[in-house]
């Protein structure tokens, strides 16, 4: 049975988004090709609210997020984590041999402004990495106190992972001064996994050219190269399926909806989330700083996390269980993409009767 999908990622894509992936292939070294690939870009700019430049990347979110720390660490990465996608990227720094040290809080916590002065302060570090909505805690960073200051270190390149906020929260790049901000297509963007895009700054871009082996696929440098000179082209074969899809829900993203309400959207269904967990259950992670696009919740009454979802797929439904060690203690319904308060009544209604509640 085709099931509803209440996970962080993948989402369910539109009927009309999905269709477009079927568009017949063009060469990929076309002006067409190009085309599509400015059109893209422009509206990620107004999308991610940025002068910027934007690349794209056939690959997952996390293939930008390696490409950032290995190809633009010159002397030290600070990560900062509070949770499975912050140690991700600490794994990726220690894994390519760049210099890194990782500050932690317990899951379920934000990063403090403080944590990132003091360690800036050391003067240690020239790139530091900030998870934006931690998809394994269902916290969201407070991004207007931090970016206030990073900004005192304009030596420091400043990556952001908005894999899983891009398109269901504002996320405000120029104001913030992020020099690389990374998303993938599955999540609230709603497309189908396999494409990833960033942001990226002439200083982060500077940064990356002091930096011998970035790898081949995924420097960033040769990436952007052929965006600037060719232009507008990508240094292999992109996933043409996703672009065309993906220039096609930008458009309905920014002309049809509206980013506005878009963001409202999201933030009025993660209050309606809210509410039902706290009503039968609890919340996992500090009330000041929940996700709009996923809700973390205690699971207070013991239930079977793997059992109601078992059920809940007979019905046509699936949710997540808690990430990792959160496993049983927590599952998390998402909100992200196209989802709507009607779809979440309806999951209510289904977890209600399962349970008994
Ligand atoms: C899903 C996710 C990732 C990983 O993205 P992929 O596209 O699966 O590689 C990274 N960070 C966050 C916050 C995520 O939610």
């Amino acid at each position: 049975m085709r099931k509803k999908l209440f996970i962080p990622g993948p989402v369910d894509v539109a009927e009309d988004v999905l269709a477009k992936m079927a568009t017949p292939m063009i060469s990929h070294r076309s002006k067409e090709a190009s085309e599509l690939q400015k059109r893209i870009s422009d509206n990620l700019r107004k999308l991610m609210y940025t002068k910027n430049e934007i690349l794209l990347s056939t690959s997952s979110g996390s293939g930008l997020m390696e490409a950032a720390i290995r190809s633009c660490t010159v002397k030290k990465a600070a990560v900062f984590s509070m949770g499975a996608f912050g140690e991700r990227w600490y794994q990726m720094a220690t894994s390519n041999g760049v210099n890194a040290d990782v500050f932690n809080v317990e899951w379920g916590n934000a990063i403090t402004p403080k944590m990132v002065d003091d360690a800036l302060k050391t003067g240690e570090y020239d790139l530091i990495t900030v998870t934006h909505n931690e998809t394994s805690s269902g916290v969201m960073n407070p991004l207007d106190e931090i970016s206030e200051v990073v900004k005192k270190y304009p030596e420091v390149v400043f990556c952001l992972d908005t894999v899983s906020s891009l398109g269901g929260a504002k996320i405000e790049v120029d104001k913030w001064g992020v020099d690389i901000c990374i998303a993938s297509t599955q999540k609230c963007l709603g497309l189908p996994p396999g494409l990833s895009l960033c942001s990226i700054s002439d200083k982060a871009i500077e940064a990356a050219k002091k930096v011998d082996y970035k790898g081949f696929y995924f420097d960033l440098v040769n990436i952007k190269k052929y965006v600037d000179s060719k232009p507008y082209q990508y240094p292999s074969t992109p996933s043409l399926p996703h672009m065309f899809a993906l220039d096609y829900q930008l458009d309905k993203i920014l002309n049809v909806e509206g980013l506005e309400n878009r963001f409202n959207r999201h933030a009025e269904n993660a209050k309606f989330v809210r509410e039902w967990a706290k009503k039968h259950f609890d919340l996992y992670s500090d009330e000041l700083h929940l996700s709009n696009t996923v809700t973390n919740i205690k699971n207070t009454k013991g239930i079977s996390v793997k059992d109601l979802n078992n059920a809940l797929g007979e019905r046509g439904y699936i949710i997540s269980n808690g990430y990792g060690d959160l496993k049983e203690k927590a599952f998390r319904i998402a909100h992200m993409a196209e989802a709507t308060k009607e779809n979440l009544e309806d999951l209510f209604k289904e977890i209600e009767d399962i349970l008994g509640l």
